[in-house]
Parts: C-alpha cells; sequence; structure tokens
C-alpha cells in the first residue's frame, strides 16, 4: 500500500532505523522512543490494525511477538519489557498498519494510561 507509512518504511522508501527483517516481519526504532528501547515490529503484509486481522493472520502476529522477544533478549531488557499493540483511536492507534511496540530499558508502569 503505498499511502501506507508503514509499508513504505518495509519497501525502503521512507528512511527508519531498522533492527531486524526476515521473510514475514521487520523492526526498526520509534521516531519518538517512549523507553530507552522502543522497537516497532510490524508484518509485511498490510493489515490494518489487530481489530482487522484475520484467521490467516495468527501466524504472523505470533511472529511479531516472538521477533520482539528475541530483541528483548538481545537488548538484554529481559528484566521486564512489554509488548503493546493500540487497538484504534480511543487507545491512540495513530498508525494503521498492525505493529507491535516493544518497550523497556526503564520500569513499566501498570496499568498504562
Ligand atoms: P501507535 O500510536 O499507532 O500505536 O504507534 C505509532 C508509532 O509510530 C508511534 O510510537 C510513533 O512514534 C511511530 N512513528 C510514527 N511515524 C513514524 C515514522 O515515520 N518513523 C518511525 N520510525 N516511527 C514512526
Ligand atoms: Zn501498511
Amino acid at each position: 500500500m503505498t499511502n501506507c507509512l508503514f509499508c513504505r518504511i518495509i519497501a525502503g522508501d521512507l528512511p527508519a532505523k531498522k533492527v531486524y527483517e526476515d521473510e514475514h516481519t521487520f523492526a526498526f526504532e520509534d521516531i519518538h522512543p517512549q523507553a530507552p528501547t522502543h522497537v516497532l515490529v510490524v508484518p509485511k503484509k498490510h493489515i490494518r490494525g489487530l481489530k482487522e486481522a484475520s484467521p490467516e493472520d495468527a501466524e504472523v502476529i505470533g511472529r511479531c511477538h516472538l521477533v520482539a522477544a528475541q530483541i528483548a533478549r538481545q537488548r538484554a531488557v529481559e528484566n521486564g519489557y512489554r509488548t503493546v499493540l493500540n487497538i484504534g483511536p480511543g487507545a491512540g492507534q495513530s498508525v494503521f498498519h498492525l505493529h507491535v511496540h516493544l518497550l523497556g530499558g526503564r520500569s513499566l508502569a501498570w496499568p498504562p494510561g
């Protein structure tokens, strides 16, 4: 989707600090980090969000979480990190290409705001 910000980042049409890439997923540094580690992990397939995901998207959504866990291990933030999906504008979703936030490297309050 040429009008989707994250599809354009995946395609290399827009710059981003790439952290990881495989056949199904792509990970890059968030442009406005909310923690010392703030990486976005996205499926290469355009999925608008979790609400819009279909059963056949289950595997790639799981893969995104496992990629986040791998990055957390590499960054040594395994004492405590969070994987987050914001779903819908009311929860702060501002980019409509499904993405898992990986946040770590600081203490994280619960419940989130
Ligand atoms: P959301 O609010 O949809 O859950 O998360 C979108 C995230 O994308 C935000 O944390 C925001 O900082 C990040 N973001 C927005 N535009 C860009 C961009 O052009 N490049 C990168 N690397 N991150 C972006
Ligand atoms: Zn997209």
